[in-house]
């Protein structure tokens, strides 16, 4: 893309000028003041040098000692279905107990007419639960007598007797390929379903309208803006979904950058999936600087923390051991998708959290590459939670993409009791990959709104977690990486390190304004750092109601 700078006025829109600008440019220069022009960056540099574009129109900041960074990236945010959920679901993922959480499902069930299904948010953990156990179908049976349950996990939903019957599952229902159904000793379902046998109760969950969806997204970018996130990348979404970004888009409502990756439906063929993409007439990097295509994902290869897919067996897990997770779709199938979508330009963004599910993955991409080179065409990895060694100069040579998260960070207990210590400690290995070479974007997969990206570089930099100490802090990485890791290495995962993920000229002014220095707050601070105002292409998106410095 090119920008067209209006040579003839000098004269800025906007001056932040008394700061510490932190560029993220190639050296990550630290600056004083920034002008912007045109919703860009026109000049970056001293006070002195700055304030000479300063005219009679120019809004100027003040930022009295405040740090500036660009505006940060969330590469994989379910933004859309996070923000429904919270919408019209109970929101439990940071209950403290089980107790609690029946609580909260027992409230909306009163609220809720007889029948009507009642369903929560993900993102909890049984671990970060006083009781360290899920509920049961009983519980869920007392807490909601008159409707139907569905408590939803990462990899996992629960369900009460209600909403069994509804969905048709019972003794005589078959655990389904890449899923498991948890049961009783007398072969009764407990209400657990994992991974694909969530398929089986999907469809309890009410479908929200296109305008609850709308309604939703309206609130959750605003709160997304409030935390310094800019832009977004959804790993997932149904094209019916994309109608609503593009609605958003249309009325020049987006006060977030987003890109769509189209969601593939794990039940199709490889024929029907091979023919879907054909249809599409446009594919990965279609748009423009507010909504655009990504690739294809998440299509998961593999199970969360209870299912990943794994070449060593479980440590502890409720299916029968040993255990190495699920594998969920198969190799043909993966394999013929993974070749159409490189003739069709579509790029692969593929969840794969065991190493087994991450071999699997580089098997393939690899084949793909030898009929049509996949270099330069930044192919992802999503999560690579458990990498092996060996497989990261893999991953390097094909040019491959990693896409990481910070689930330890919620959820580091979960995965001591399933991995043990070990391979828990060893998870997300920043450290490892980024002194491999490999480039490195990241997101958080919360499951709340907003997705706090300052927790996500918490952990990173420490890696502390949030009830469990440290996990595997040889894996920690610099401040500086982890704010090259939000946004300059997110911005080359979308294709966009030209426009934006950086302070300097002619980018985009995307941009945030932090209520702490962020190079030299002590490290337990980072992740209640503020954003004081937020700016999309030089518009103010947010500004914080108790900000000490005058923004309007
Ligand atoms: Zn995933
Ligand atoms: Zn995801």
């Amino acid at each position: 893309m090119t920008f067209l700078i209006s040579a003839p006025s000098p004269q800025a829109d906007i001056i932040l000028w008394n700061g510490k600008i932190l560029t993220v440019d190639s050296e990550f220069s630290i600056e004083q003041a920034l002008a912007i022009r045109a919703g860009q960056f026109v000049h970056i540099g001293s006070n002195q040098e700055v304030l000479t574009l300063k005219g009679s129109e120019t809004k100027i900041i003040d930022l009295n000692g405040h740090t500036v960074i660009p505006g940060l990236i969330d590469n994989h945010y379910h933004m859309l279905s996070k923000a429904v959920d919270q919408h019209l679901g109970v929101e439990i993922a940071l209950t403290e107990s089980l107790e609690k959480m029946l609580e909260s499902i027992a409230a909306k069930a009163n609220k809720t007419p007889p029948g009507d299904v009642v369903y929560t948010t993900s993102g909890w953990m049984i671990e970060q639960l006083r009781e360290k156990r899920a509920p049961s179908r009983q519980e869920l049976d007392r807490a909601s007598p008159d409707n139907p349950v569905v408590v939803q996990g990462g990899h996992t939903l629960y369900l009460n007797s209600q909403a069994l019957k509804l969905a048709g599952i019972d003794r005589h229902t078959p655990n389904p390929p890449g899923g498991f159904i948890g049961r009783d000793t007398d072969g009764i379902p407990t209400g657990l379903l994992i991974d694909n046998a969530m398929f089986l109760a999907r469809g309890l969950i009410p479908t929200p309208t296109f305008d609850q969806k709308l309604d939703a997204l309206r609130v959750a970018q605003k709160k997304e803006n409030s935390v310094g996130i800019t832009s977004v990348r959804e790993p997932g979404l149904h094209p019916k979904d994309m109608r609503v970004y593009q609605r958003l888009w249309q009325e020049e409502e987006l006060t977030l950058r987003v890109s769509m990756n189209l969601n593939l439906d794990h039940h199709l063929s490889a024929q029907e999936l091979t023919d879907y993409l054909g249809q599409w007439g446009v594919s990965t990097r279609f748009g423009d600087p507010m909504l655009r295509l990504d690739g294809i994902g998440e299509f998961g290869l593999d199970g969360g923390f209870e299912a990943a897919w794994m070449s060593q067996p479980y440590f502890f897990s409720e299916a029968p051991s040993p255990f190495y997770g699920l594998q969920r779709i198969d190799s043909e199938k993966f394999s013929a998708v993974i070749k159409a979508a490189n003739t069709l330009g579509w790029r692969p963004s593929i969840h794969a959290v065991g190493d087994q599910a991450i071999d699997m993955l580089l098997d393939t991409y690899k084949q793909a590459h030898k009929i049509d080179s996949i270099f330069g065409k930044r192919w992802l990895i999503e999560h690579a939670h458990y990498t092996r060694l060996d497989q990261i100069p893999a991953i390097r040579d094909l040019q491959i993409f990693i896409s990481t998260q910070f689930h330890p960070y919620m959820s580091a207990g979960t995965m001591k009791r399933h991995w043990g210590e070990k391979r828990a400690a060893q998870t997300m290995r920043l450290r490892d990959w980024i002194d491999g070479g490999l480039t490195v974007g990241g997101g958080s997969d919360w499951s709340l709104v907003p997705a706090n990206p300052f927790w996500m570089i918490y952990f990173w930099v420490t890696r502390d977690t949030r009830l469990w100490g440290k996990l595997g802090p040889e894996q920690s990485i610099t401040r500086e990486e982890a704010l090259r890791v939000m946004t300059i290495n997110n911005a080359h995962l979308t294709f966009e390190e030209t426009i934006k993920g950086s302070i300097e000229v002619g980018k985009l002014a995307d941009l945030v304004i932090l209520s702490e220095d962020f190079m030299t707050i002590p490290e337990a601070a980072i992740r209640d750092i503020k954003a004081l105002c937020t700016m999309l292409g030089g518009r103010i998106v947010y500004v914080d109601s108790d900000s000490p410095i005058s923004i309007d």
